[in-house]
């Protein structure tokens, strides 16, 4: 998918007042839930949240990024890592939105979809145990297991929530 730059001028405060109404948001650390249009799915990707400017679709992820951090992703790609369990692509929450590379976002959906094992280590079903152990009995966070066990979070965050290694649910 090709990015079109955000046209910023054309954000204005009612604009904004018409994406704000689009989303549902429950609390501020939970998804914002897109409640408007999407793109359809094709060829495995995602569907998208799109918001119109100006009778031009924009991917709405890229503009909660603008409005939050006040930089135009260009030609990177606005990624998600939802917390508390997933990849939620149709989430506004800028929390939860980090810029990749076009290769960085084509890995992370490689790592929290297709290959969990993939990355500097391999994970075995004894560390996953211990994983989930530490995480729900032993009070430690997403970001102690991600330095202990050198993952990257959407790989960790799949693994604790049972997106992954669900063969061992015990
Ligand atoms: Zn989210």
């Amino acid at each position: 998918m090709e990015y079109l730059s955000l046209p910023v001028h054309l954000i204005t405060d009612q604009v904004i007042r018409r994406f704000q109404q689009k989303y549902w948001r429950k609390s501020i650390d939970k998804c914002w839930i897109w409640q408007s249009s999407h793109t359809g799915a094709n060829k495995g990707n995602r569907r998208a949240p799109i918001f119109k400017i100006d009778g031009i679709n924009y991917v709405a992820t890229r503009i909660a990024y603008y409005l939050h951090y006040g930089i135009d992703p260009e030609s990177k790609c606005v990624c998600h890592d939802c917390f508390p369990n997933k990849d939620n692509s149709s989430c506004v929450n800028p929390e939860h939105l980090w810029l990749g590379t076009m290769s960085e976002n084509i890995l992370d959906a490689f790592y929290k979809g297709v290959q969990p094992s993939f990355g500097n280590r391999k994970m075995s079903d004894d560390d996953v145990r211990e994983a989930r152990n530490l995480f729900y009995n032993q009070g430690w966070s997403i970001k102690d297991l991600m330095d202990r066990y050198n993952l990257k979070y959407g790989a960790m965050n799949k693994l604790i929530n049972y997106q992954t290694f669900i063969h061992l649910i015990d």
